[in-house]
């Protein structure tokens, strides 16, 4: 059976997209991917979705969001699309145009919009050390793993909102918290660094860089850069059981690059203020022709302002323009 609206990804993008096309009637499938929840799920606690003049947990927001969509008719499929097929914009392609993806390779899906919301994921350094302590000292989730290092030192690396908050979050937790920031300020909100720079239990090193972890089996230290190529450049070595990173995302897009245009970090481009995507070599040399029936929400599609509420203002549109593109395909 060919679905009219498939949406891939749980985040508050994905569900706000289902609640949306559930209502207009088109009776979506949610494909909920490798992290049900989506990013936000990693964090603690959200203080600036509006609506929560308390803050709110993340799993309680994101299962409200899901059984919303329930409510209205959204399916869920819990797995992983491995595979997607879509069809190319063309004279001979009728709209509505048949698009396929599948999950875990096996399970093939046909549908008429597909709503790509698959967020973005945790960035690591690049360096040999991440991939040797890998479970053993090193974590991109302080939230899902900080509990292991209560009453223990610990470093976390990035200077943005993402850093500052899991700063604080281990700091709660642990007997100490390095912050291992490469420039000599932070990138974070004010009201984050403020926190950060108040709170006695984290040591901010400005102007430092990681060079490798050192321990037996596990993490049990760093070495450190600092002030790299100047005068002044000398390696330091702290102590540490664990070692977090926090220094950005990268989208979750790799699957749909034959067919999407992205920019050079692999965020979705999509046309101005719409969420329709352009098919990918239809951008080399001339101007984009939109894939038809093919919508980016969210982070996938959002290099600049990667917020929970901003996400579901898009998954929002993704579904009004699904819809649009169904009656018009109609008539
Ligand atoms: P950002 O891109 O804002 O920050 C990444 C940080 O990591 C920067 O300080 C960057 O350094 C550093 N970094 C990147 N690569 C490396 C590297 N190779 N070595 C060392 N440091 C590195 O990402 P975030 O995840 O912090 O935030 C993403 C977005 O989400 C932001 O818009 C943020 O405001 C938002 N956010 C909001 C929250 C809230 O309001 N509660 C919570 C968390 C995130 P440099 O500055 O030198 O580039």
């Amino acid at each position: 059976m060919k679905e009219s609206c498939i949406i891939i990804g749980s985040g508050p993008a994905g569900y706000t997209a289902a609640i949306y096309a559930s209502r207009a009637n088109l009776h979506p499938l949610l494909i909920e991917g490798p992290q049900p929840g989506g990013q936000l799920t990693i964090t603690t606690e959200v203080e600036n979705f509006p609506g929560y003049p308390d803050g709110i947990d993340p799993f309680t927001m994101m299962n409200d969001m899901k059984r919303q969509a329930e409510r209205f008719g959204t399916r869920f499929l819990s797995g992983i699309v491995t595979k997607v097929e879509l069809a190319k914009p063309g004279a001979d392609n009728q709209a509505p145009v048949t698009h396929k993806i599948w999950v875990e390779d096996t399970e093939e899906y046909e549908t008429d919009t597909l709503i790509i919301a698959t967020g973005a994921s945790a960035k690591f350094l690049g360096i040999q050390s991440e991939e040797d302590y890998r479970g053993r000292g090193v974590s991109a989730c302080a939230t899902c793993d900080g509990f292991f290092y209560r009453k223990k030192t610990v470093a976390v690396v990035g200077g943005g909102d993402t850093a500052c908050e899991e700063a604080q979050y281990l700091a709660g937790l642990c007997e100490k918290v390095y912050l291992i920031v490469r420039k000599p300020y932070l990138r974070a909100s004010q009201i984050m660094q403020d926190r950060v720079l108040s709170n006695p239990k984290i040591e901010v090193l400005f102007e430092h860089n990681t060079l490798r972890l050192t321990g037996e089996n596990k993490v049990e230290g760093a070495d450190l850069i600092f002030r790299k190529g100047t005068p002044e450049e000398e390696i330091r070595h702290i102590a540490i059981n664990g070692f977090f990173l926090a220094i950005g995302h990268k989208p979750n897009t790799d699957l749909f690059k034959d067919y999407i245009a992205r920019d050079e970090e692999g965020y979705i481009l999509t046309d101005g203020y719409s969420t329709a995507c352009f098919y990918a070599p239809s951008l080399v040399g001339k101007e984009g022709v939109r894939l038809p029936g093919v919508f980016a929400a969210g982070d996938c599609a959002d290099p600049h302002f990667r917020q929970a509420v901003v996400a579901a203002g898009s998954g929002c549109k993704s579904a009004m323009e699904a819809e649009k593109y169904i009656q018009n395909a109609e008539k």
